[in-house]
Parts: structure tokens; sequence; C-alpha cells
């Protein structure tokens, strides 16, 4: 069946607007992208689907993201660390919510908000790592997302990670049950869900994984052939701990084991000296910079540099927010203000980091990230007509949408050629439903855990 998307401001990224264009999708494939008349000469539809007053986007790939990360909605943004005001909201709350209190029978629906939320706002691919990844599979399964999942690998309680706090104990049985999990989820789920899951390994971090663990993780995927996903140079002590333990920084104890390469995605990225980000640009590692969620806690990345040097950056959104005009911006925002310029990065940038950029950290540049035929049909349709983006200047419609859109725009979204929004709704599964168990579920974990809130 051939459905063609007429009459819409056709956005592929690879190649400028078209004005009046359509795309083309038959199954899970786009098979033509061009002006209206011509894919409607050249396609016999099935269907069609009227997209005047609406930009037809390739789906954005959010390249780091823990699902479940919705129960700290509100809760942890404006905690302080400690006395010098250094954020605390990852320690105190999130660490211990989603390590400590949640149980497996609570991911589910915790889970199914957040990929809800990326649905909702335009994001078709997301590169998930997290505990209980066999109950976060379900709802990419069910919801109808596309995901690169890594059952998180980690032999250090992350709990224990905080600011000022440069010691770490190990526990190699911590790690053994990590890497089993992380081989029977595999084993469980990759290419399953009709092929929209693939796996990766996610040791978490080079200050929670020991030595011997980061180098036995980096054997096994390059014996089983899957890519790395892990978070790197992401919080305040991660670098004091492993130049103590290491003698050097994070980044060149991660290139020394090997991981820099192009098969990592590594997240955050922010304590990174001028040399480790050179060094980071020129290995070919792809980071996931998730620049609305470090803007929040008082801290960026070394962007200006890693820029220079042509480092693969794509976007990424950690817990919250995940609607990717929010990221965009917030990327264009930190840099611009750490550089003093609008020249480090523009709109059109942001939105190929948000989309191709992603595809490329994913190593699926062959399959997502652009409206090109033969790629898979992840798309979204966005309205225009808001008061927010008129009027539109064609010559400028790219950067108005980074500027002036948002993920609520979204009016309907395919998946492998599969609707799973259609006029700002959610096909796959009920949204009402969704929310009244997730708020039970959240409401379980805050009750297990009301000794995080004390005094709040
Ligand atoms: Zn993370």
């Amino acid at each position: 069946m051939v459905t063609v998307i007429e009459h819409g401001w056709v956005v592929p990224v690879a190649q400028p607007p078209i004005e009046d264009g359509a795309v083309a999708f038959e199954g899970d494939r786009i098979v033509g992208v061009g002006p209206s008349a011509e894919i409607s000469a050249r396609f016999k539809a099935d269907r069609t689907v009227d997209a005047r007053g609406k930009a037809v986007l390739p789906g954005f790939i959010n390249t780091h993201i823990h699902l479940i990360g919705g129960l700290n909605k509100g809760l942890t943004e404006d905690v302080s660390g400690n006395s010098a005001g250094v954020s605390g909201g990852l320690f105190k709350i999130a660490m211990p919510l989603h390590y400590v209190y949640a149980e497996a029978p609570d991911v589910y629906w915790l889970a199914s908000m957040h990929a809800l939320e990326c649905v909702r706002t335009g994001t078709t691919t997301v590169n998930e790592m997290g505990k209980f990844e066999q109950e976060v599979a379900k709802v990419v399964r069910d919801v109808g997302l596309r995901a690169v999942m890594a059952e998180n690998i980690r032999d250090s309680a992350v709990v224990d990670v905080r600011p000022g706090v440069v010691e770490r104990t190990f526990v190699p049985a911590d790690a053994e049950h990590c890497i089993e999990e992380a081989m029977r989820f595999i084993d469980d789920w990759h290419g399953k869900a009709d092929g929209r899951i693939t796996c990766r390994f996610g040791p978490n971090a080079p200050d929670t994984c020991a030595e011997s663990t980061l180098v036995r993780v980096k054997e096994l995927a390059d014996k089983r052939g899957f890519g790395l996903h892990t978070h790197l140079a992401q919080v305040p002590g991660e670098r004091e701990y492993v130049i103590k333990a290491q003698g050097r920084s994070p980044v060149k104890y991660l290139a020394d084991l090997g991981y820099l390469n192009s098969s990592l995605v590594a997240a955050h990225c922010v304590f990174m000296s001028e040399e480790d980000a050179e060094m980071f640009a020129a290995s070919g590692a792809h980071m996931s910079h998730t620049a609305y969620l470090v803007g929040k806690r008082g801290y960026f990345p070394p962007m200006k540099t890693l820029y220079a040097n042509k480092a693969s950056v794509a976007l990424g959104s950690d817990w919250l927010s995940n609607d990717m005009f929010k990221i965009m911006r917030s990327a264009i925002l930190l840099a611009r203000q750490q550089a003093g310029s609008v020249a480090v990065i523009d709109g059109p940038k942001a939105l190929e980091m948000a989309t191709l950029g992603g595809a490329r950290a994913l190593g699926m540049e062959r399959d997502i990230g652009s409206l090109e035929a033969g790629k898979k049909a992840d798309l979204v349709l966005l309205d225009l007509e808001t008061p927010w983006v008129n009027p539109i200047r064609p010559a400028q419609l790219v950067s108005n949408i980074v500027y002036n859109a948002n993920g609520s725009d979204v009016t309907d979204v395919w998946v492998d050629g599969r609707a799973v929004v259609a006029d700002r709704r959610a096909t796959q599964i009920d949204g009402a439903e969704a929310r009244r168990e997730c708020q039970a579920a959240a409401e379980r974990v805050w009750s297990r855990a009301s000794a995080l809130f004390a005094g709040t």
C-alpha cells in the first residue's frame, strides 16, 4: 500500500526544504520525496494525507535517554548538592529513585510516559540505557518507538557518587550480575518488535565500572558486533576520581581502553579539558549532547572546542525533558553564551544534530535521519498554522521551525510506516490509562522513598 503525504513543507534535512512537497512511502520504507506534482504523477496512492499548513520532517533521534526518568519530574531540578550550589538532584533524588526504590513491576507504566512524550513530540528513535530494560522494552514495543537499548552495567554503587567524593568501591559480583542481565536482554530483545529494537552494551561510566569490567564489556561488544553507550565526563567528582585512580582524565582513560571510536555514544561530555575535547573530536566517537539537562544543572561541555574540531555531536535528553525542540534550542543557547558568538552553531545545524547526526551516532544513517527514498518511513507532521511560527519566509523555514515550533505542535507520527500518533493522540496504547497507571506507580515509588523527601 502506497501512502502519499502531499502539499506540505517537506524538510528532508539532507536537502533543502520543498514548498508544496510530498513524501510517498510503501510498507516501512520511503519510496519518493519531491514536489507534490511530481510525486503524485509517479505514484498511484492508495491513501493520501493532506499536509497543507504542516511541515513533513524525519523523526527526531534522541541519542541518550532513560525512559524511566519521568519519575523525576520537578523533583530534581532545584536541588542543591552542597554549600557551593552544585546541582544535587541527580545524586540525592534521581539515582536513588531509579537504582534503589523503583522495582520491576513499576517500570512499564513509569516508562510509558516518557515513551509517549517521545512519540507525541516527534521523536521516533531513542538510544536507551537503564536498569530493568526487560520491562522498558515492552513499552518501546507497545508504543511503537524504534530503540537502541542497553541494560546498564556497573559495579560501583551509583548512589554513592556525589560532588566532592572521589572514592569508589567496586563490587565485582554486581558487575557480573549486570553483564549476565545485559547478555540475557540482548538474547531476548535484539531484533524484536518487528526489528525496531536493537541492542548495545551500556557500561555506566568510567568511575562506576572497574577497569576490568570496562575491558570485559569492550571485548564482549567487539566479539558480538555491538556498539557501546556510556556516560562520560558526566558529573563533578568523576574526573577527579579517574585522575586519582588512573593518572589520566576519563577521556584519555577510555581512549587507552579502546573505547574512543565510531562505535561509541558518550553522553554528556561535560567535564573535559580542551585537550580532552580535541582528542574526543578526533577519535570519531559520538557525543550525545544533553544540552537542556546540563544547562539546568548550571554546567556545560566545551562546545566551542568540540565544534571547532568537528566532533560528531548528536542530541539527547537523559532524564528530562524529551521534547527535542527544547534540546535543539538549549544546544544553541549554551554554545552561543559560551562562545559569545552566534557563529558557533545555527538552527539548521541543530536540526541536523537532532536527526541525521543522531542516525550517524547510532550507525543507522542508511536507514533513518533524513527523508530520502529507501530510508525507513519514520516521519513527523508539524503544525505550522500557529502564531509562533507565522509569518513564514520560505528561505528561513528551518531556522523558523527550530527557534519557534514546539513538540506539542507535532500532529502525526509514523514509525516504520505505521501511524503511532494521529491528530496529536498516541494510537498504540491508551494515553489516559497510561497516565493513571504511571501516577499510581510513581506514588508507590515515592512512598517507598519518603526518606529522600524529608523536609521538602
Ligand atoms: Zn544518563
